[in-house]
């Protein structure tokens, strides 16, 4: 899996096959999308026009809460592949444990079987706090591949990350970028004065530099080679302390216990703030 994917989160489909071919021109080949996000056609529409060979390629989805157990999740993968115009995807999530539902470890063993067809190349949850991993390493066979999480300055997950660790599991960064929240953040902007580069860069390198997976997005052909132009310099251990001092446990998203205060509870995206759904 790449370390830097793109991901295509509140994209309309009608744009994402545009946004998918600049991201790819721009030299991404790490795709992140999901069934909630309504634009898993778009994505497939860029797969088709870009040229590239399929195994050039890195795909993500993630199946939604409501189609989690042994009756639904066979399907609504399907539905995804059929969407994305494909005949396997490269990483198969749980998009949220949901543990009210108490489905999801039976949800994991459908993804076992998938990934044994070779329908999912791998398969990997997202949201997954270390009591569901523990549940699922008790009562599965398969580790995840890799566990999703929302992780930026402002939230810098340690005890996800250690625990991820420990399993082999590889930690994916949402929103890595804090939502842009963390580009103005002051300490990163005298970093990257330092070194002459954009706030994002400092952001999306100091990623790189504890082992996470990013997967940042943005509409904007020249913020997609800004966002991937983190290669070429390093942080030094003064820069990344003064990152890590930024942890303030703050999300942005839901947090993946509270949301199981209400029995049918969920949460959409709307005009950039999540909001509690009925699902
Ligand atoms: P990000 O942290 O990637 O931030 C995206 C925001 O930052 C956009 O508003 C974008 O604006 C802006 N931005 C991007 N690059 C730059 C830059 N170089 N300079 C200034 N601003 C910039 O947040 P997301 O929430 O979009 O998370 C990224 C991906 O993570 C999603 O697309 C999705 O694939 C995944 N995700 C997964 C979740 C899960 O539950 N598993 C939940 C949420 C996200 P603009 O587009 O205008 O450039």
């Amino acid at each position: 899996m790449p370390q830097i994917g793109f991901g295509v989160f509140r994209i309309p489909d009608d744009q994402t096959e545009r946004t998918v071919l600049d991201a790819i021109e721009s030299g991404y080949r790490s795709l992140d999308t999901a069934s909630l996000y309504g634009n898993e056609k778009g994505v497939g529409r860029a797969i088709a026009a870009c040229g590239l060979p399929r195994e050039e390629l890195f795909v993500t989805t993630k199946l939604w809460n409501e189609d989690q157990g042994r009756e639904r999740t066979a399907a609504a993968f399907e539905s995804s592949l059929s969407r994305l115009g494909l005949d396997y995807v490269d990483l198969y999530l749980i998009h949220w444990p949901k543990p009210s539902r108490g489905l999801y470890v039976q949800t994991w063993q459908v993804l076992e079987e998938l990934s044994d067809a070779g329908r999912a190349r791998a398969i990997g949850v997202s949201n997954f706090q270390p009591g569901h991993l523990e549940n699922l390493a008790q009562q599965t066979r398969v580790v995840p591949a890799v566990n999703q999480v929302e992780l930026h300055p402002f939230l810098q997950q340690d005890q996800v990350r250690r625990y991820d660790d420990q399993r082999g599991i590889v930690t994916v960064a949402w929103s890595p970028l804090g939502q842009s929240t963390s580009i103005d953040d002051p300490v990163v902007g005298t970093i990257a004065r330092r070194r002459d580069r954009t706030p994002a860069q400092i952001i999306l390198r100091w990623h790189l530099q504890l082992g996470n997976v990013v997967i940042p997005k943005t509409t904007q052909p020249a913020r997609m080679r800004e966002n991937f132009q983190i290669l070429d310099f390093e942080l030094d251990d003064e820069d990344m302390a003064a990152i890590r001092g930024l942890d303030a446990g703050r999300r942005l998203g839901p947090d993946p216990d509270e949301l199981e205060t209400g029995p049918k509870q969920g949460f959409s995206s709307s005009g950039g703030r999540w909001v509690a759904t009925a699902d």
